[in-house]
């Protein structure tokens, strides 16, 4: 992101309170916490210091979703069954997030991936060890928790279920009962589209008893919002080449989760952004937020994708205001601390509370 970086925000924009859902804890580490937990653990990386080993990890030209995914394997076995590591990335995600000026964040991630016992296969070729899915949501929630208190940005967190491991799944929405109360907001299915998530029973129960339990649901594919009785869609841009669907969407003010800098590096849009799907989601007012996906990833802050749309796309302070609105009416926090949430924005934003939206 590095072009567009140069470019100042204008200071209406760098200044405005946010709301984010779609970004994954795990593809939002710093750099520098990587190399200290690889460092204390006596872990080998190819690369030690931050520049080298950020050239490694980031994706900095249009790729596969596939490609994308194996970026991941640089770094998940440094922090993955490391209950201190876990904790504190965490905690200083919720700091990013405020200096970003992000006033309340969703961050997902799968417990799975970041367990080394009671998970099968154990992921990232680690051995064996004692930190189990349940331990991992208690020590993100502790981490997010103590970030709160700190920086004053609220946190919750979505649990994934991964595509290509439909038998994680049923642990996955057992864990969103278990923590609702204690941080946990809503179930995801996150990893490779190009696995057919209909094809396997084990996504499609665990969404079944969220919908049976109220836990909330959001999912990686506009296509599956019908079978996993989504709320949410994350990205969402090719329900615009099924015209009958997307309108249905729209009727039903669906929320679609978007990443545009994330798109353009996952190959999931055009690179020129000025034929991006957002534009027409603007163009008929749909409910929609401007999230990161995987900022370690695309070296890239929320900032970028504000800009993004700013520079490119014709987005005005009014429409950010606007898609920070939708944001925080489509959250998943209960409806009085969503009444909180929005009270606070539209107190930022200078707005009268009964402004039609
Ligand atoms: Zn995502």
């Amino acid at each position: 992101m590095r072009g567009i970086n140069k470019i100042a925000l204008p200071c209406h924009v760098s200044l405005l309170r946010q709301v984010e859902l779609h970004v994954h804890l795990d593809g939002a580490i710093r750099v520098q916490t990587i190399l200290d937990v690889a460092k204390r653990r006596r872990i080998p990386l190819p690369a030690d210091t931050v520049e080298e080993m950020t050239q490694r990890i980031i994706v900095d030209k249009p790729g596969s979703l596939t490609e994308f995914l194996g970026k991941f394997a640089e770094y998940m076995h440094v922090i993955a069954g490391d209950g201190e590591a876990i904790r504190r990335v965490a905690y200083e995600f919720v700091e990013d997030k405020a200096k970003e000026g992000v006033v309340y964040v969703e961050v997902r991630y799968s417990p799975h991936f970041l367990a080394n016992t009671q998970v099968d296969p154990i992921p990232w070729d680690q051995e064996e060890g004692d930190l189990s899915p349940d331990k991992v949501v208690q020590l993100v929630n502790q981490g997010l928790r103590e970030g709160e208190r700190a920086f004053r940005t609220k946190a919750r967190s979505i649990l994934c279920c991964m595509r290509h491991m439909p038998n994680w799944s049923m642990d996955v929405v057992e864990l969103c009962k278990k923590y609702r109360h204690d941080g946990v907001v809503a179930i995801d299915l996150a990893g490779d589209e190009s696995l057919n998530c209909e094809a396997y029973c084990g996504h499609k129960n665990a969404y079944q008893e969220a919908v049976r339990c109220g836990i909330h649901r959001t999912v990686h594919a506009g296509e599956a919002v019908e079978v996993l009785k989504a709320e949410r869609v994350g990205h969402g841009y090719r329900t615009l080449e099924d015209p009958a669907l997307y309108r249905q969407l729209l009727q039903q003010n669906m929320h679609f989760e978007m990443c545009p800098v994330s798109s353009k590096f996952t190959g999931a849009c055009c690179p020129d952004f000025t034929k991006h799907p957002m534009i027409t989601f603007r163009k008929d007012k749909a409910n929609y937020s401007l999230n990161t996906d995987d900022p370690l990833i695309f070296n890239s802050t929320l900032h970028d994708d504000y800009r993004t749309a700013l520079r490119f796309m014709g987005f005005t302070e009014e429409e950010f205001q606007r898609l920070n609105i939708c944001s925080a009416q489509s959250c998943f926090l209960p409806d009085a601390e969503k009444r909180e949430l929005l009270d606070s924005l539209y107190e930022a934003y200078g707005m009268i509370q009964s402004t039609a939206f």
